[in-house]
């Protein structure tokens, strides 16, 4: 339950006077339609309105404020002329202009000879100031009249910056002092002050330090942030490992038996992650780990040892892939592996249907089987095992936090693995998957040949076809990618089936086609070919970005290239580095070429380290973007910037820790005070669906 000092901060936006349904709705599209929702919608910038140089410094184009007199009012003949009144001050004239007006109220607010304090954009025509219709004019009796400084918010149509201002102060009511959560000592350090002070200050700018992220007073509410994130994702954590578990310690004899026929050594990385994993499978509580490791780096092996380490002691295995594709995939290379250690290994798609269906989950439930590989739909379904003591769902960045809780609870003691081979930059693993131990192999098999990534414009695309006739004819295969359309996949479609017509007209039958809209089974089909060689060249939309595995594709042409992500072209590129053979990626680009996108392209040319890539893409995108985070609203924050703030967030891990070690229920007095906290930032969530459950 909120704690109820909360409640005014939670109060919809509408219960404020002023804002109406209408204009409710307009900032409910802006921020959100919650009081703390406005108050977390924080400022780009302010208006310095206080009163600067005397006019004849006065520059073009730039905000002027001072004091003036009225000298002379120029009445226009027709409406379609501009009213004139002319003012100034100790250095100079000025001209105000209004356009529309036959200057009833002009006279008034301008009487002759009196003074005036005024605000508003110079212009300088012919040598002489102008000022358009003045944001402000002031009686130079009464200077408190004129705003000082005025907060800029990022706006929405039908949504004034003036409006919004006015609103924000009636906001600000609503908020109570809270009970100080962070520690003293930490707060002097680093010259915070309170939340509610810094809150208020961040909404009222007195100069451009005030404004960045690096003040003090933004420092402080990303950390409150941050702090929230993750001890909500260390009360999970600790809860997870206190969950009784199976004590998986096989007595060795599969896997010895598979190094034996492995035609090679395993890396140092995949030795150490198997230790890692092997080591929490022995403990007596429920695994939940995750591990992270580029294309190519081997996650399959490390998979199936562990695996065979659960089968050594009796139970059953599980292995989900995102897609059919994948799944058959893993099937093939597992099971043949399998078969040579006499363990069973079956494949369960949406493809397998009636008696051979039926049979495979008779198996099951005997515990014939011993690895079930399938998709994570499949395993949503009634599928009932003898006894399954692990499972490992691969590729699954975009799982959240709240989705593996019922995972792990579905298998009961059941240990889990998520894989994944998304390089997540070390921030976001604490902000996404903090809840979860973590494994990371860091090395790629040795003798792996770097690929070639070449960036060329769209208007070459005929050499680029000419080289890939040569290269086709060798036996080479190769992979084209079709440029991503925003959100419409009917226009990805159109502009994939163009591109194969027209390389079908060049390539004959050698070219395929897959995309999304396609039957699974017609994929499946397609996939097959191109597997076996009958297809040498794949066409297709981003379908193939997870984890296909054809050795003998080693060009990777992706059309549009600055029309993707860096985490996406990352793991298209990875496509190509299956085998020992050299490989190819051509990165071709239109224009306009946004300078982001080119230094994406840039990046991809440079290096091959998903570390890197991720870390770029962090930084070029922020923390919500990366990786389809958003989804998982655990890589998400309000207040907090990951690409600037990452210092903090280490902290605030280290901090969560440590709270949780002296204080495991948050019940002294600052574990009160860390729970109106969690309340504040809503990350009472996981805690909740635990305990739920
Ligand atoms: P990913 O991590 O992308 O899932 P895979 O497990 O599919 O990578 O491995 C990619 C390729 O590398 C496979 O063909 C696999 O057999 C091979 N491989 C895995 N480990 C090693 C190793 N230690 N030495 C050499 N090749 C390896
Ligand atoms: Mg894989």
């Amino acid at each position: 339950m909120r704690p109820s000092i909360l409640y005014p901060l939670f109060a919809p936006i509408d219960t404020l006077t002023g804002v109406g349904l209408r204009y409710g709705k307009l900032l409910a599209n802006l921020c959100g339609n919650r009081i703390v929702d406005l108050l977390f919608h924080l400022p780009s910038g302010f208006i310095d309105r206080r009163c600067n140089v005397p006019l004849s410094q006065a520059e073009n184009g730039r905000l002027w404020t001072g004091k003036v007199r009225v000298v002379e009012h120029g009445v226009p003949k027709t409406r379609k002329q501009p009213y004139r009144i002319v003012v100034e001050d100790a250095s100079d004239q000025l001209t105000l202009i209004f356009f529309k007006t036959f200057g009833d109220n002009l006279s008034k607010t301008f009487p002759v000879g009196a003074e005036k304090i005024i605000s508003g954009r110079i212009e300088i025509f012919n040598g002489a100031l102008q000022m358009a219709h003045p944001e402000y004019v002031v009686d130079a009796a009464h200077p408190e009249l004129m705003p000082q400084i005025e907060t800029v918010y990022p706006l929405t149509a039908g949504v004034t910056n003036k409006m919004l201002n006015k609103i924000m102060l009636q906001a600000f009511r609503n908020l109570p002092d809270l009970p100080e959560w962070l520690d003293e000592k930490y707060m002097q350090k680093e010259g915070f002050t309170s939340f509610k002070q810094s809150l208020w200050l961040a909404h009222h700018p007195q100069n451009f330090d005030d404004l960045s992220p690096n003040s003090p007073l933004r420092r402080r509410l990303a950390y409150d942030e941050l702090l929230a994130n993750q001890i909500s994702l260390a009360v999970v954590r600790q809860r997870l490992k206190k969950q009784k578990g199976r004590e998986l310690q096989g007595n060795g004899n599969l896997r010895n038996k598979l190094r034996q026929i492995l035609p090679f050594e395993l890396t140092k990385a995949q030795q150490r992650v198997i230790a890692e994993i092997e080591a929490d499978m022995a403990a007596p509580y429920k695994m939940s780990r995750l591990l992270q490791g580029d294309v190519g780096s081997g996650k399959t092996i490390v998979a199936l040892l562990t695996m065979l380490n659960a089968i050594e002691c009796g139970t059953q295995a599980a292995i989900m892939a995102p897609t059919e594709i994948l799944a058959q995939q893993h099937y093939e290379t597992i099971a043949e592996l399998c078969e040579k250690i006499g363990v069973k290994a079956a494949l369960l798609t949406g493809n397998i249907k009636g008696k051979a269906r039926k049979q495979i989950l008779e198996r099951l439930a005997t515990g014939e089987i011993n690895i079930l590989i399938g998709t994570h739909a499949l395993f949503t379904e009634d599928v009932t095992f003898k006894d399954l003591a692990y499972a490992i769902i691969d590729e699954q960045h975009r799982f959240g936090v709240r989705q593996r809780l019922s995972l792990s609870q579905k298998g009961n003691l059941c240990d889990v693995l998520v894989m994944t081979a998304t390089p997540i930059p070390r921030t976001l693993v604490l902000t996404m998957y903090g809840d979860m131990e973590y494994s990371q192999i860091d090395e790629l098999p040795a003798g792996r040949k770097p690929v070639t990534t070449t960036v060329m414009p769209l208007s070459k695309i005929h050499d680029v076809v000419a080289a890939l006739e040569r290269k086709l004819k060798t036996g080479t295969q190769a992979y084209w990618v079709c440029p991503l359309v925003e959100e419409s996949e009917k226009i990805d479609l159109s502009a994939a089936t163009e591109r194969f017509e027209s390389l079908q007209k060049i390539f004959g039958n050698l070219v395929g086609l897959v995309h999304g809209k396609m039957k699974e089974s017609e994929k499946n089909a397609v996939m097959e070919d191109f597997k076996n060689g009958k297809i040498k060249l794949l066409v297709s939309t981003t379908v193939i970005e997870v984890g296909v595995n054809v050795p003998a594709a080693t060009i990777m042409i992706i059309e549009h290239a600055e029309r993707f992500g860096l985490a996406q072209l990352h793991q298209l590129r990875g496509r190509i580095k299956r085998g020992q053979e050299a490989s190819n990626c051509i990165l071709m680009f239109g224009y306009p070429l946004s300078e982001v996108a080119r230094t994406r392209l840039n990046t991809m040319k440079q290096t091959e380290n998903g570390f890197i890539i991720a870390e770029e893409d962090l930084k070029l995108r922020g923390g919500g973007e990366v990786l389809g985070t958003r989804q998982s609203g655990f890589g998400t924050f309000k207040l907090a910037d990951l690409s600037i703030n990452g210092d903090l967030l280490l902290t605030a891990a280290k901090d969560a820790a440590l709270i949780l070690q002296k204080d495991p229920n948050l019940q002294n007095e600052r574990g009160q005070a860390l729970r109106t906290l969690l309340y504040l930032f809503e990350r009472d969530e996981a805690i909740k669906t635990y305990n739920a459950g």
